[in-house]
């Protein structure tokens, strides 16, 4: 048995970043940025109102207050999108306010804005009564408040979500480079299994781990391709990467990797290059069978991961090999390539033997406010073949080796979603 972290190096390192290319925005969420984003203009591109309100001469209202108003004369209205000028073709001159909505230019001349709020019109809307003093500046967004032209905002790296997005939009820009996505192929491999929807003859079962992996890959943010179910013969799982490595970036194979008598995948893998096998000290989802298999026209080579049979262990094995590979692929930094561990409180005890592995046991986890931290609790029955409980869990508790924690001990915890 080799520890998970040597495993784990050895399956990044055949999982190097991608190559980059320009995509619109619509299409970036998730992405990795491959370059550094400087702001080419000022957002906003100039002065406007934070409120709806009155521009006015912050000299105007020194003296004005809830008790003592001060009058000023209504000269128009200047709505957002409007050109700073569009209601008055000249400065705001002493003693005049401009009706002015969110977001609209600063008309020059004034510089400051008495919200709605603190203002009443005369009923033949000529003059504002106005109920506060407002200081130089107030309720005013100058240009370039949130991003002055230079301004370095996002470095390569950065993960694109909703606001980034909104930030380039705010930027003017159309297209943003980011790390191509890697295009992930999936299939199960064994002679017992059959497709839902298919009666089971005697000995055979459905095929879960496809639908659950593709799933998973694609709740990771990847393209998937089905690949289908393949049977264990070696003719028929050799065809099956060597067509797989022209279209994807990625392949995902399950079952076949163990111990067993028929277990093809790894002969296959073997005969076609340098596999390696390998026995994880974790538990589930010890045997791991990682390969990279070159790409016909010599353009790079293609990581297949060649995951345990039994249902638990192939996605235990995907969190723990296979998703932070794939993010290495598409850009993600290494300090960026696993799920968070939170420390937690043992809800009740987790017992274990020493075995020379580490346990990842299926569980809930939950803010608790009674004990002001997390607190985890088993998800359910725990054999590798027991998938109800992965599907009840949104943690992995990680039980280093030894007999176990006792209720209220800490544990760290692995947040599945
Ligand atoms: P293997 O890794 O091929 O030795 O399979 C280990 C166990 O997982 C066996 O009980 C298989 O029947 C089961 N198994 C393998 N592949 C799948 C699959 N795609 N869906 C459900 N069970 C599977
Ligand atoms: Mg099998």
């Amino acid at each position: 048995m080799i520890p998970l972290e040597e495993a784990r190096a050895h399956v990044l390192a055949g999982c190097p970043p991608a190559a980059t290319h320009p995509v619109a925005l619509a299409d970036a969420r998730g992405g990795v940025l491959a370059e550094a984003v400087v702001a080419a203009a000022a957002v906003p591109p100039f002065a406007n109102t934070a409120m709806d309100g009155f521009a006015v001469r912050a000299a105007d209202t020194t003296e004005a207050s809830d008790d003592a108003p001060v009058a000023l004369r209504i000269v128009g209205t200047l709505r957002a999108g409007m050109a700073p000028g569009a209601a008055l073709d000249r400065p705001l001159a002493a003693g005049e306010a401009l009706r002015i909505m969110t977001g609209a230019p600063m008309p020059p001349g004034a510089d400051a804005v008495v919200p709605v709020e603190a203002t009443e019109v005369a009923p033949d809307d000529r003059t504002v009564q106005v109920g506060e003093a407002a200081a130089p500046g107030r309720h005013v967004r100058p240009a370039g408040d949130d991003l002055q032209p230079g301004d370095a905002v996002f470095a390569p790296g950065t993960v694109l979500g909703p606001a980034h997005l909104g930030v380039l939009a705010g930027l003017g820009r159309t297209e943003v480079l980011v790390h191509r996505r890697p295009v992930v192929g999936v299939f199960s491999t064994g002679d017992e299994l059959v497709p839902p929807g298919r009666p089971l003859a005697p000995g055979q079962i459905h095929d879960s781990n496809r639908l659950a992996l593709l799933a998973a890959v694609a709740d990771a943010g990847f393209p998937t391709v089905d690949l289908g179910l393949v049977p264990d013969d070696e003719g028929a799982i050799a065809g099956t990467v060597a067509a797989a490595v022209e279209t994807c970036d990625a392949v995902i194979t399950s079952g076949g990797v163990s111990m067993g008598d028929f277990d093809y995948v790894k002969v296959v893998l073997d005969r076609l290059g340098a596999m390696r096998r390998m026995q994880v000290a974790i538990r589930p989802a010890k045997p791991l069978a990682f390969w990279t298999v070159a790409r016909p026209g010599g353009s790079g080579s293609v990581p297949v991961f060649g995951l345990p049979g039994n249902p638990v262990s192939s996605l235990v094995s995907f969190e723990l090999f296979a998703r932070p590979g794939l993010r290495r692929m598409a850009g993600h930094g290494d300090t960026d390539l696993d799920r968070p561990i939170v420390r937690a409180t043992a809800g009740e005890p987790f017992g274990r033997r020493p075995d020379g592995k580490v346990h990842f046991v299926r569980a809930r986890c939950r803010w608790d406010d009674a004990i002001g931290g997390f607190r985890a609790v088993s998800a359910g029955a725990q054999g590798s073949h027991q998938l109800r409980a992965l599907a009840d869990a949104n943690a992995l508790v990680r039980l280093p080796d030894g007999s176990g924690v006792g209720a209220g001990d800490p544990v760290d915890v692995v947040l599945l979603g």
